[in-house]
């Protein structure tokens, strides 16, 4: 059913109430292809759960939300299962799902936000895990043609929270399905972040996947603002990956700055850390501000409207580049 005039602000994680000209929720693909016959030349826009997206104003189109549901084991050896999910799957629930079979690989990656089908866009990551590790192929509808292509891993592109679907496919690509490779001899990764400590906490000292994924959930709970709660997207900017020489004229005033390798002999730096120097961490605007606990995280505590968010991003954008030479790049997609 097309929905006109349709608040969003259930639809999106910031909690912002911006309205749709019409909306319309699909589980398959004859049912996003009978909705796209009625496009009547409107902008589109695809949502899984609406927790990487900050809207700005009113969207003067065609909002269609995702709800692909299904997961299939495609193939399975002593080592490996292949399972392919619909986009629509609730992403933390499908690592549940993996966890629970024991199907080892996204365990770091558990409590995120969102859709399966969103999940390669910005080739999700944390905990020294991305999407691309397990990833095998996807299917996504050309909005175009109307055909169903297959992308495997090399043609999707994948980047530093970046794919081929942010950049020269956007808007071209609905994801319909993921097809996933995931372990039946694990390999565990505790070494990043506070991963060890807490398992340390738990009293484990030979984790199993499950044991992971507590110990992810355990500290994402306890440092990040539930949007349930508090309207946010995460991060709200990527880390940036910078030349040695911008890293070193850092260090003549910071000597401490956290930093870490990237491709092509460049380094990565922590922007939340950068942000926090900055003094922006926890700095309230009436109803909105940076998060008390993470400086990546702008918040909406109520009613905020989501252009004043995006102006807070642009003051810490200007500011971060005055003080520390460094051009942060925002990582929710704005509209
Ligand atoms: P949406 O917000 O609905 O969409 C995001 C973009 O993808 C939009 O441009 C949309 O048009 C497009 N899109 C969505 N689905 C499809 C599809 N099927 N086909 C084509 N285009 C599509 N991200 C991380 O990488 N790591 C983290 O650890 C992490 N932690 C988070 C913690 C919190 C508290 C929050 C709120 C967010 C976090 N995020 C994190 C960001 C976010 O959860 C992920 O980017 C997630 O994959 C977004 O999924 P979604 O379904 O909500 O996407
Ligand atoms: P953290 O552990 O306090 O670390 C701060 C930053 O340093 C992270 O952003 C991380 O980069 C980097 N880092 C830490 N250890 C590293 C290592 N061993 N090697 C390379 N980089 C390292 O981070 P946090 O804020 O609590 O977040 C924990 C994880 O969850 C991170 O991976 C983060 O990306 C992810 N997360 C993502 C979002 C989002 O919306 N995108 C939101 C919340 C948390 P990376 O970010 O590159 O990992």
């Amino acid at each position: 059913m097309i929905q006109e005039h349709f608040n969003l602000r259930p639809y999106n994680t910031f909690g912002i109430e911006v309205f749709a000209k019409r909306f319309a929720a699909f589980s398959s693909i004859e049912e996003l292809s009978h909705f796209l016959q009625h496009r009547d030349g409107d902008e589109l826009l695809f949502l899984g759960g609406g927790s990487n997206v900050l809207f700005t104003q009113n969207f003067d189109g065609f909002v269609l939300r995702n709800e692909i549901h299904g997961i299939e084991k495609v193939e399975e050896t002593d080592d490996h299962v292949l399972i392919k999910a619909g986009a629509g799957e609730v992403w933390h629930d499908f690592v549940l799902y993996c966890v629970e079979n024991d199907f080892g690989g996204i365990e770091n990656l558990s409590l995120i936000p969102g859709s399966v089908g969103a999940s390669p866009m910005q080739n999700i990551g944390a905990y020294g895990v991305e999407i691309k590790d397990v990833f095998v192929s996807l299917e996504a509808y050309h909005i175009e043609s109307g055909e169903v292509h297959t992308f495997d891993k090399d043609a999707c592109e994948f980047g530093y929270r970046e794919s081929v679907f942010k950049r020269k496919l956007k808007n071209q690509y609905v994801i319909v399905s993921v097809t996933y490779r995931l372990s039946k001899k694990h390999t565990i990764n505790s070494s990043y972040g506070a991963i060890e400590n807490e398992l340390k906490v738990m009293g484990v000292d030979f984790p199993t996947i499950k044991d992971i994924s507590k110990a992810v959930i355990a500290i994402r709970s306890s440092k990040l603002p539930n949007p349930a709660e508090i309207g946010n997207a995460g991060s709200f900017f990527k880390n940036p990956v910078v030349e040695k020489e911008v890293l070193e004229n850092i260090q003549l005033n910071y000597e401490n700055v956290p930093n870490y390798p990237a491709p092509n002999g460049k380094v990565k730096l922590a922007a939340g850390w950068l942000i926090d120097q900055a003094g922006w961490k926890g700095k309230t605007f009436d109803t909105y501000g940076v998060h008390k606990l993470q400086a990546l995280v702008l918040v909406n505590y109520s009613d905020t409207e989501g252009s004043k968010i995006f102006d807070l991003s642009t003051e810490i954008i200007q500011d971060i580049y005055q003080k520390f030479g460094v051009e942060l790049e925002r990582e929710v997609n704005i509209y």
